[in-house]
This record gives structure tokens, sequence and C-alpha cells, in this order.
């Protein structure tokens, strides 16, 4: 037995690759996992068929966080007057803010070239697919790697219905060069409503349409409720049980037809938000010894290991959870295991953090209240609190604001914490940082306040 084992090491090491890894897909996590393997002296080769940085650099958090901050000078533009300012103009220059967002990107592509180069990771530009376990082939050219991660992330769902190509997915609200008036966004997850929020607030008329009651399902009760206020508050209507069956072009716009047979007319623009697919149809999955799950996901183990041993996946190709900070982290973290000597190095993707970028921000880690209801019974205390920041105290221009803590058992072990209100994006970091060590309810309690903030209701709740 141990000879065996001492024998297959030798002639895997007598093997020669051109590579120790190869990562197919230069986004969030395939860079990150390429230049964590490179300073730890492996020799890295990257494909990617798009520009660097992927979803997130390209058409995600960076560009869509560039418009929620072109969105939110309209939110504080509201309030200037209650503190003494003129109004200010209403005019919006779309194509401006698209000419310097597109610019800001495109330097975040060179950086990444720039970082990666003198990191001595090669990268070259095509699609790539394997030709067997230890070979990739792209351009046609075949390149073999001791190790090989897939790292292909995914794209934005269309839904199979007559007349969807007339509509747009994320993507295309990208390359919008002119902001439409009349929206229809279809779905109810972060896209729909971080999109809609933008679009409104920049002056366009937006309607979301969700299939089921409202949107954000998979969150917290009362966040649900508070975004479905402030949709409503600023002026998106939200259409339940709306679910698309075509898409029409007619002399006035398009019209979108929903199974209930309402009709919704005159739009000059339709988002499909309705969630995102594997890229994994065109990497012969097959030829590697691999397979996609139903939903076209590459399984990972909680080491990011596929069936192969020796072939890994990480970020969204995997189906996990849809962030980039998670895919960076599993791809940092796989690194130092493979090549760092950290043999115990692994993603927990217990109690990850999560932002929406409505406005303002809703934040949430741990459970939802129903979701610790279901699994501690009555063991299960919550603490709310709901009021409105003292920065809307001058004028008639009020945001709510509201916070949650779910805790569990005797010592009230905090396992859930959600926010709604303005500052809940930076506000979120500390606090999960708080759950992830196992505090308590008598910690936050025991935690000065910082006056005046809103974050100070967490630790003053009763
Ligand atoms: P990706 O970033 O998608 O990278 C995969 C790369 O692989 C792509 O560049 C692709 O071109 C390439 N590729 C695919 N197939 C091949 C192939 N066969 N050969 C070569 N290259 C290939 N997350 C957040 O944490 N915060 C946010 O605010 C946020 N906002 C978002 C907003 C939008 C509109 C969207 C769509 C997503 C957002 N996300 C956000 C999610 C985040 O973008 C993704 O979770 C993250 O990009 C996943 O990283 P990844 O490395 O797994 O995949
Ligand atoms: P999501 O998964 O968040 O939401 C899509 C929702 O659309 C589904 O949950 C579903 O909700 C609804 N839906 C699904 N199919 C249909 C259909 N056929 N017709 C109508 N509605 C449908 O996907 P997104 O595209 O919004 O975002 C993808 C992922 O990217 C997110 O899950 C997140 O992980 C990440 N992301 C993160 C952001 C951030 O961190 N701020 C921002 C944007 C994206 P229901 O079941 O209620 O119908």
């Amino acid at each position: 037995m141990r000879s065996r084992r001492f024998s297959r090491v030798r002639k895997r090491r007598m093997m020669s690759y051109d590579y120790d890894l190869i990562v197919i897909g230069g986004g969030s996590g395939g860079l990150a996992h390429a230049q964590r393997a490179a300073q730890h002296g492996a020799r890295v080769l990257v494909f990617e068929s798009g520009p660097l940085g992927g979803t997130c650099v390209n058409v995600g958090c960076v560009p869509k966080k560039v418009m929620w901050y072109a969105a939110s000078i309209v939110h504080e533009g509201a309030l200037a007057p209650s503190y003494g300012f003129a109004p200010h103009a209403s005019d919006h220059d779309w194509s401006t803010l698209k000419t310097a967002r597109d610019a800001y990107v495109r330097r975040l592509n060179d950086i990444y070239a720039r970082n990666l180069s003198s990191k001595d990771i090669e990268v070259i530009d095509g699609r790539a697919h394997f030709v067997d376990p230890n070979t990739v082939e792209a351009n046609g050219r075949r390149y073999t790697a001791e190790r090989i991660t897939i790292a292909t992330g995914g794209f934005p769902r269309w839904p199979d219905l007559p007349g969807a190509a007339l509509g747009i997915t994320s993507d295309g609200f990208f390359e919008l060069e002119h902001m439409p008036k009349r929206i229809a966004i279809a779905g109810s997850g972060y896209v729909a409503v971080e999109l809609g929020g933008v679009l409104q607030a920049l002056g366009a008329e937006v309607t979301i349409l969700t299939r089921f009651d409202g949107v954000l399902r998979s969150f917290d009760e009362m966040l649900r409720e508070e975004v479905a206020g402030a949709l409503a508050a600023d002026g998106i209507t939200v259409e339940q049980h709306a679910v698309p069956t075509s898409l029409k072009k007619t002399s006035d716009g398009l019209t979108l037809e929903t199974e209930d047979g309402r009709a919704f007319e005159r739009l000059d623009c339709v988002i499909w938000a309705i969630g995102r697919a594997a890229a994994t149809d065109d990497l012969n999955l097959a030829a590697a010894g691999l397979e996609a799950d139903a939903d076209g996901f590459v399984p990972a183990d909680a080491w990011q290991q596929t069936t192969v041993p020796h072939i890994f996946a990480l970020g969204d190709v995997t189906g996990a959870v849809a962030l980039t900070p998670v895919a960076i982290a599993a791809g940092r973290r796989l690194s130092d295991r493979l090549w760092g000597g950290m043999a115990d190095r692994r993603l927990d993707y217990e109690n990850i953090a999560t932002v929406v970028f409505t406005h303002p921000a809703t934040g949430t880690v741990g459970m939802t209240e129903a979701e610790a209801r279901a699994e501690h019974g009555d063991a299960v205390r919550i603490y709310t609190s709901g009021f409105t920041p003292m920065r809307y105290a001058l004028g008639s221009e009020k945001r709510h604001a509201a916070m949650k803590l779910v805790c569990v058992g005797e010592d009230e072990r905090i396992v859930g914490c959600h926010v709604f209100g303005d500052g809940a994006d930076e506000m979120l970091q500390g606090f999960a940082v708080a759950l992830r060590m196992g505090a308590t309810k008598r910690d936050f309690d025991d935690t000065v306040a910082i006056h005046p903030t809103s974050a100070e209701e967490f630790v003053t709740m009763r």
C-alpha cells in the first residue's frame, strides 16, 4: 500500500506539464486564485475570453456601484433644501456618466493586466475547453497543467418566451447609451431592485414584475417590508404575480404580456433580471471526466474539489453563494492550501454578509427570523428597532431605517443581523465579524455606542 502510494507520487512528479495550474476564467475568483498561486511559486496560465475582471468589474458590482452612487446623489439632492441649499439641478447627462464609468472600468482592466504580468502569470485571450483531464485547448492550441481550476462564472438568464430578445439583461443595461424612460424589469432579486432603484432615481418610470409575493423573497421579512416601502415611496411600481408570457414591439414601443392577461404597454426597455446560469456549456466537461449538475453548475466539495481530484471549481460556476468576495476568498484559500502549505485552509460558507444596493441599502448576515424559528423554535428572541435617522430631522424628506437582531438560546447568541437604512452597506461588515466570533446580545449591550449614528441602535436595542 505504502509503496504503491509512493510510486504514484513519483509517477506524477515525473510527468511534465506546461504549467502547475491552469485557470479557466479571469473573473473575481479565477484571478484571485491565480495570483495567490503565483505568489506561492506556481507556474500559472489563465484563459479569459472577455475583458479581465469578469462579471464584477465589467458588468456587475463595479459599474453597478457607480450607478448606485449616481442615484444616491439624487437622493442627497432631495435633502439639500432642508439644509439651506438651493434645490439641486435635476438635469442628468447619462452619456457623461457612462463615458466616465466605462473609462474607470477600462482602468481596472489595465490594472489587472499589469498585476498578472508582474507576477509572471500568462494570460491567453480565448475561450477554453477541456481536451482531457490535464489538457485545455483554446484558439486551436493545447496546454497542459498538473491542476486545473474552473472559474468560468455565469451569465444572465433569458426567459424562454416569444419576443424575449427585444428585452435586455443586466449586461445590456451597462451598454445603454441613453437612459430609457419607461422600463419594466422582470425579476425579484438583487438585480431587479438595484437597477430599478438606479433608473427611477435618474428619472425613469419603473415597474418591477415579480412572479410571487414581492421582491427579495429569501431575505428577512422586516427587510422585505422596508424595501417594498422604499420602492413604493420612490414611485417604483411592483406588480406581483406577474409572470411574463410575451414581449412584442408595437408602434407605441414594447408591450409585455403576463400569464394573467395583463399587458404593460408603451415601454421603451424591458430588463430580464431572473437570475444567472453557469458558463459551462462549451467547456466540454465530459472530456475531463466531469459532469454539470441539473442546473448546469459544476459542484465542488468544501475544498473546492470536483469529482476529479486535480480539477477544482470556484465562484459562481459552482452554484454556491454568488458574490465576488466569496469567489475571491475561495480562490485564495484554495491556492494557500495547494501551494502555500496551509493544509486546513478553505472557505467557510456560513454567515456570509451581503448588501443589496437599494436606496437606502439593505444588509444581512446570518439567519432570517423565519430560518431561526424553524431551526430553534422557542429558543429564538428577536430585537428590532425602527427609526428615522437624524439626517432627515430638518425637512419633509424622510427615509426610514430598521434593524433586527436574531438571538438564540439562554445566552442570546446572535445568529442573524439585518439592517435597512443609510449606511447599512458600510455598517454591516464589522457586525459580521462579531457574529462569526459568536457574539451574544450581552456583548452588544456592553459595547459603548458611537453617537450620533444609526449604527448605535445595534448596541442599544431593548
Ligand atoms: P465571473 O466574474 O463571472 O468570471 C468568470 C470569467 O470567466 C468571465 O470573465 C468569463 O468571460 C470567463 N469565461 C467563462 N467561460 C470561459 C471559457 N470557456 N474560457 C475562458 N474564459 C471563460 N457581487 C458582490 O459581491 N457585490 C455586488 O455588488 C455585486 N453586484 C453585481 C451586480 C450585477 C449586475 C451582477 C450580474 C453581479 C453582481 N455581483 C455582485 C455578483 C458578482 O459579480 C459575481 O458573484 C462574481 O463576479 C463571480 O466571480 P467568478 O469569478 O465566479 O465569475
Ligand atoms: P437572483 O437570484 O437574486 O434573483 C432572481 C429572481 O428572479 C429569482 O430569485 C426569482 O425570484 C425570480 N425569477 C426567476 N425566474 C423567473 C422568471 N422566469 N420570471 C420571473 N422571475 C423569475 O438573481 P439576480 O439576477 O438578481 O442576481 C444574480 C446573483 O448575482 C444574485 O443572486 C447575487 O448572488 C449576485 N448579485 C449580487 C449583488 C450584490 O451583492 N449587491 C447585486 C447583483 C447580483 P422569485 O422566486 O421570487 O420569483
